[in-house]
């Protein structure tokens, strides 16, 4: 009997969790990168169900692949499907929402530091011959302000209690919080010392962080961004980078990736590439919970 197809889109997919999918045909994604909306639809045309990672399941997408039942994120953000679509065709989308809340949460915690103790930049001037021994500043005596404080904002704040720091964070639904003292954005603006973006992406937020929005921040406030890219205007943030008004920013998440703007240029903004959930331990249980979540669906 031919085996139902099931397109598996992250590249670092890990053996374990595949073999649960021993009773389908794996397709895989052959080109070490997210796959273009036509990549998706060559490969996966005929596939029942999609383990997906960050590429655009849109209606063309999702209307061109007759068979698919379910659509299996391997992660939390599923701004990337068009879940109105989906819901017409009975296709199934589910994610692992759990997985990365750690790991995000961690690598949160050491961009701060990087960013407070200019770790990365003065990395940097040591290997180039140089001893600067630049000053930095205490994180339990600054002010963090979380936008977004679900799991992986309440994470950070759990990690962060112990220093000492004072919590304030925002959030449309969260009113009660034991850890974050919940403020509106505005206050968190004017008070906060380090900002920490934990919302998710939706057009409603489309470039959130703008010029107006920085010029609300205190002068000298450091951005973290390891929610989604589209929340921040890449250009503003420049601008307030260069002028001095922001003292530097922390970015995983970008519009484009690939990211190639124009912040690589400056020394004070520390780019990664969408590594927040990265950690072996996580790779594992999330990939194992996308499997696991798929074949629940297309075994009813
Ligand atoms: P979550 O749903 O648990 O929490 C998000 C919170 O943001 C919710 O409480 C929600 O009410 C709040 N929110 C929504 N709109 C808001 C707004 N305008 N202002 C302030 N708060 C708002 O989600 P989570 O698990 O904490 O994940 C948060 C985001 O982190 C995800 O949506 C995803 O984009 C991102 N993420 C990034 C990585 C990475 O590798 N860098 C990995 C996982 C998740």
């Amino acid at each position: 009997m031919t085996k139902h197809k099931i397109l598996v889109s992250p590249t670092t997919f890990i053996a374990e969790p595949l073999s649960l999918l021993s009773d389908y045909e794996v397709v895989r994604n052959p080109f070490g990168r997210v796959m273009t909306s036509s990549e998706v639809i060559e490969l996966g045309g005929d596939c029942i169900g999609i383990i997906a990672g960050i590429e655009i399941l849109d209606s063309t997408v999702l209307n061109s692949i007759s068979l698919l039942r379910c659509i299996s994120r391997c992660g939390v953000g599923i701004d990337n499907i068009d879940l109105v679509r989906a819901k017409e065709l009975g296709i199934v989308v589910v994610n692992t929402p759990d997985a990365p809340t750690q790991a995000v949460a961690e690598f949160t915690i050491g961009l701060i530091l990087t960013g407070l103790r200019h770790i990365v930049e003065d990395n940097a001037a040591v290997h180039n011959g140089q001893w600067k021994q630049p000053v930095g500043k205490l994180l339990g005596r600054q002010t963090l302000g979380i936008i977004g404080c679900g799991r992986i904002g309440s994470a950070v704040a759990e990690l962060v209690k112990p220093f000492g720091t004072k919590l304030i964070g925002c959030d449309p639904v969260v009113n009660r919080h034991p850890t974050i003292q919940l403020v509106s954005l505005g206050e968190l603006l004017l008070d906060a010392d380090i900002v920490s973006l934990h919302l998710p992406y939706t057009e409603s937020v489309h470039h959130l962080v703008d010029s107006q929005f920085i010029s609300r921040m205190k002068r000298e406030t450091l951005l973290i961004n390891t929610s989604r890219g589209g929340i921040v205007d890449e250009e503003a943030l420049y601008e307030a980078i260069v002028s001095g008004y922001l003292v530097g920013a922390c970015i995983d998440v970008f519009e484009e990736m690939p990211y190639k703007g124009s912040l690589v240029r400056l020394d004070n903004v520390i780019l990664t590439s969408h590594i927040g959930a990265y950690t072996k331990e996580t790779k594992l249980e999330q990939q194992t919970q996308a499997v696991k979540n798929l074949l629940e669906v297309l075994n009813g």
